[in-house]
């Protein structure tokens, strides 16, 4: 639905990544690889994925039925410490510390720089020497300052995550209620301040272009609301 508003076409999908077997990670997979295939006429693209997104196991199904995994022209097992290729783009698989033990990060070599999807974790010793040397740092934010719980990201790790790695732009995204409820700019501004590092939450429909600069949109729907321009970095 949200591909349609930014007049993404889902059957120009080159790759669908799954980073772990929790449904808010992957709900829209079968969806997008229906599009990639034409409905399972053409047998294109790749499926990335955890072992247990793609197998099962640890007490979860698989989050792709065999039959959609059929479809596509590779499948590739997303297990930290290996790369792969998609359209001659680099991709590292990274560690993450989760409650699917088999999930994994990404790290994107793009020919802007190195983007990274530090996934679903809590705060590990192995996440920062992954992720170095990203310009654009996504991190999944799920609980605000002094509400650290096991297993994800609390603002206080997110900053000293970003204080380590220092990227250009820190994104944050997977934020949680609680979160929203206590202020998103309060955990943006506290990112910041420990990081020096420009610090954005996600917002539904956003766009960040990575290139000489970084550049983030807010849109609505096919219509540009606000171009946000360069990120500031100087900030
Ligand atoms: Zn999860």
């Amino acid at each position: 639905m949200n591909m349609r508003r930014l007049a993404l076409d889902p059957a120009k999908t080159d790759a669908v990544l799954i980073s772990h077997c929790h449904p808010d990670h992957y709900a829209d997979a079968e969806m997008l690889i229906e599009g990639m295939t034409k409905g399972g006429f053409k047998h294109t693209g790749t499926l990335v994925g955890s072992v247990t997104a793609l197998d099962g196991g640890n007490g979860f199904s698989p989050a792709v039925s065999g039959y959609h995994q059929s479809i596509t022209s590779s499948v590739v097992r997303a297990v930290p410490g290996n790369s792969f290729e998609i359209k001659g783009m680099g991709i590292d698989v990274t560690p993450t510390s989760h409650s699917d033990p088999t999930g994994v990060g990404f790290r994107f070599h793009t020919s802007n720089g190195i983007i990274s999807y530090v996934g679903d974790t809590e705060k590990s010793d192995s996440i920062v020497p992954a992720h170095r040397g990203c310009r654009v740092l996504i991190l999944n934010l799920t609980r605000p300052l002094g509400s650290r719980v096991p297993k994800h990201l609390c603002t206080e790790d997110a900053a000293e995550i970003a204080l380590a790695i220092k990227p250009e732009v820190v994104l944050l995204t997977h934020l949680g209620m609680k979160l929203v409820h206590e202020g998103v700019k309060r955990q943006e501004e506290h990112i910041e301040r420990v990081s020096g590092c420009r610090t954005l939450a996600a917002e539904d429909l956003m766009t960040v272009q990575v290139g000489k600069t970084i550049r983030t949109a807010r849109s609505k729907g096919r219509d540009i609301i606000e171009d946000t321009g360069p990120v500031d970095l100087d900030r």
